[in-house]
């Protein structure tokens, strides 16, 4: 085999933000069974790491086109990261300054980030969950005349999967089959602006919704109220906090309500964490792909969905982000800091530089 060679993109780029979407659908080779052939979209190969860099762009963009957002105004969102850590780096590159309401739980690199980005994070408690989060967020933005991001009720939100996400898709399997499309969801966004894309045009694609089994939301039958401006104004009675970062918040949102409302997916399966967990483990042990719970979860779903599905199946599942922005979660529980004993071990084979395992 021969040197592996590169020839550039055939472009510059002005602002990391022309970088933003056509992320590559990867083949699973090792761990997925033989009888189907399984591709991920990788969304981790957007700039800020995830799938949110879209909605991110979009929302500042859409809102700069129709004068909702004046230079220089702050923009304030509620976000468990990758929304912020997207919003952040666009603020940054624009020139807007950021503020981020978040639940105290989620991990502290995600908060980390977006400070590094220039944005300001405003915890929230626990207690009150992603409704309080949610709530503050919009409090600010009404007592301050801030510019808020409402990425769980802006029509940016679907549009811009439908116009990059869906249409990579499409682009991408062209000519090919593609049985199965498979996403979890938070905003929806992702589900609704590409389910718009592949039931028109790809109408022969099964659409498969997860949720955490813990916190089915959706599964449960109970739709959320919601004021005029499709704001939750409750927490959903069948939520429970779980560990799917990014996933299923404490309501229905609206800009999901529309997957719901159009039958945009043919099977809503839910899924327990740990599985997600595990799964994300195996993608990164054995097949070099580092991505986070809510892709492991996916997977999960899809590894599911390929025990009955018909020889020759081709799945495609959506990884929203990197693993990177789990370190201090449940996804590397038991990754050890210091050597383990069996590398201690391998140190002790020979006779050079010794250390003891810890
Ligand atoms: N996974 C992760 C890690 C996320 O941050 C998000 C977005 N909150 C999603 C999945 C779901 O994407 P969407 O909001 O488009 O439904």
């Amino acid at each position: 085999m021969s040197i592996r060679t590169t020839g550039g993109r055939g472009r510059l780029y002005d602002s990391v933000l022309d970088t933003v979407g056509d992320t590559p659908c990867i083949r699973i080779g090792r761990i997925a069974p033989a009888h189907v052939e399984v591709y991920v979209k990788f969304e981790a190969f957007n700039p800020g790491g995830s799938v949110k860099d879209r909605l991110a762009l979009n929302i500042i963009e859409a809102a700069e086109r129709d004068g909702r957002l004046k230079p220089g105004q702050t923009v304030v969102e509620a976000t468990s990261g990758n929304t912020g850590i997207g919003l952040a780096m666009v603020c940054a590159a624009k020139g807007y300054p950021l503020v981020v309401t978040m639940v105290e739980t989620f991990s502290v690199e995600r908060r980390k980030l977006m400070r590094f980005l220039g944005a300001k994070v405003v915890l929230t408690p626990k207690a009150q969950k992603g409704f309080g989060m949610y709530t503050k967020a919009r409090e600010l933005a009404e007592e301050n005349g801030w510019f808020f991001a409402s990425q769980f009720e802006t029509p940016d939100n679907a549009d811009i999967h439908e116009a990059t996400t869906g249409r990579e898709i499409l682009a991408d399997f062209e000519g090919k089959r593609l049985d199965y499309w498979i996403t979890g969801y938070g905003t929806g966004g992702t589900v609704s602006g590409v389910a718009r894309v592949l039931r028109k045009d790809r109408p022969d694609t099964r659409i498969i919704l997860t949720e955490p089994a813990n916190a089915a939301i959706v599964s449960s039958g109970y739709v959320n109220t919601r004021n005029d401006a499709h704001q939750p104004t409750e927490s959903h009675p069948s939520f429970q906090p779980h560990p799917i970062q990014g996933w299923t918040p404490d309501f229905i949102p609206w800009v999901l309500q529309e997957a719901i409302d159009n039958g945009y997916y043919d099977e809503m399966v839910p899924i327990p964490g740990p599985e997600g967990i595990a799964w994300s483990r195996r993608l990164a042990a054995e097949e070099g792909i580092f991505t986070g719970i809510s892709g492991g979860s996916t997977f999960a779903v899809a590894m599911k969905i390929a025990e009955t599905a018909p020889e020759g199946s081709v799945m495609l599942v959506m990884l929203p982000d990197t693993g990177e922005r789990y370190l201090s979660t449940p996804l590397f529980e038991g990754i050890e800091e210091g050597m383990t004993d069996e590398e201690a071990a391998i140190s002790m084979s020979t006779p050079s530089a010794q250390m003891e395992p810890g």
